[in-house]
């Protein structure tokens, strides 16, 4: 699903097209190209530009893959919006994990690193998409950063079709295969941070190539009454803070709880939480220390994400010293294999 609960949403096709029923499958509308046109529903009437038509669902189909723009970005597969009342619309975009692969790769990783460290992140994007598919997941609920062909190049996409359909299998199937960008000098068990499963290829390992990383080592000095504002918004009641204290550090020394103590009580909350809600562009990590300085808390951390899996920054680094994609995900993963599911 690309979105939901949308009032209005600008629709073009830059190649011949067919605008198709979602439930008769008949053809309303066809043309050599169409110019960006509004689409919203009343009701099971969609309004198109200055036409009308009943129908609560459709599928804009065209022969030439890209073609279609919603909203001004360009998305492989198929487009189709359905009426969701009262008078809302949601927006889906159907498309092959190979799509899927190409649509991200450029968005999770910078476009001009390393082909061997694009080719391992090519790989292990796959790897995590067939296993949330394998939940039963829709595209949009994996976190990942789709943003149709807009992050595409000749390059990446040359780097996934060298990489098409390989996985990394771990005891016969495929598994969640995390990455993040910094680690800070040890990934992070998934059983710790999101209560995973223990298995070795997420278990965390010392990785030892990510410190020029800028976000290997950082400091936030933050102001309290900002971040009892912000902490608030989910806890309300929190004033005066006094402390924050990071607890339970796993192996890549991220905390997975913080207690926080103020005025007229202390709470715990999840360390992953605090980070989210203060900011994670602020707070990088949930691998920090915090000292209290006055107005201010003083943190001081390592590394940038949630720590587990592939560190993308060790990764490159790994590639530019002539690892080849394989050995820096058997770094990375250890114990796995690499199976072509497809070809
Ligand atoms: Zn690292």
């Amino acid at each position: 699903m690309l979105l939901k609960d949308a009032d209005v949403v600008k629709l073009a096709v830059h190649a011949p097209y067919r605008m198709v029923d979602l439930h008769s499958g008949k053809t309303l509308l066809w043309g050599d190209k169409l110019d960006e046109t509004t689409a919203s529903f009343r009701g099971d009437e969609l309004i198109f530009g200055k036409e009308r038509f009943r129908a609560a669902g459709v599928k804009m189909i065209s022969r030439r893959d890209g073609a279609v723009e919603l909203n001004g970005t360009r998305y492989r597969g198929e487009i189709s919006l359905a009426a969701e009342p009262p008078n809302r619309l949601k927006a889906v975009n159907r498309l092959n994990v190979e799509e899927y692969v190409q649509g991200v790769l450029g968005s999770e990783m910078p476009s001009y690193w390393d082909k061997e460290a694009l080719m391992a992140q090519a790989v292990s994007i796959r790897t995590y998409v067939l296993y949330r598919k394998t939940e039963n997941k829709d595209f949009s609920a994996l976190h990942l950063a789709y943003q149709g062909t807009k992050n595409e190049s000749w390059r990446l996409n040359k780097i996934v079709a060298e990489t098409r359909g390989i996985v990394m299998f771990y005891d016969g199937r495929v598994f969640s295969a995390y990455f993040h960008s910094t680690c800070g000098g040890h990934t992070e068990d998934a059983a710790h941070v999101f209560g995973d499963k223990d298995i070795l290829p997420l278990s965390g390992v010392g990785c030892g190539f990510c410190n020029g990383s800028k976000y290997y080592a950082w400091e936030a000095d933050i102001n309290k009454a900002d971040t009892e504002k912000k902490l608030n918004k989910a806890y309300p009641g929190i004033k005066g803070i006094s402390t924050v204290t990071p607890v339970d550090p796993g192996p890549g020394g991220h905390c997975s709880t913080v207690e926080i103590k103020y005025s007229n009580g202390d709470l715990k909350m999840g360390a992953n939480e605090f980070r989210l809600l203060v900011g994670p562009n602020t707070i990088f990590s949930t691998a920090f220390t915090a000292q209290d300085a006055g107005n201010e808390i003083k943190f001081k951390g390592s590394g940038w994400g949630h720590g587990v899996g592939m560190c993308q920054y060790g990764a490159q680094k790994m590639a530019e010293g002539g690892y080849r994609w394989y050995q820096i995900l058997r770094h990375y993963y250890p114990g796995v294999e690499f199976v072509q599911v497809y070809q």
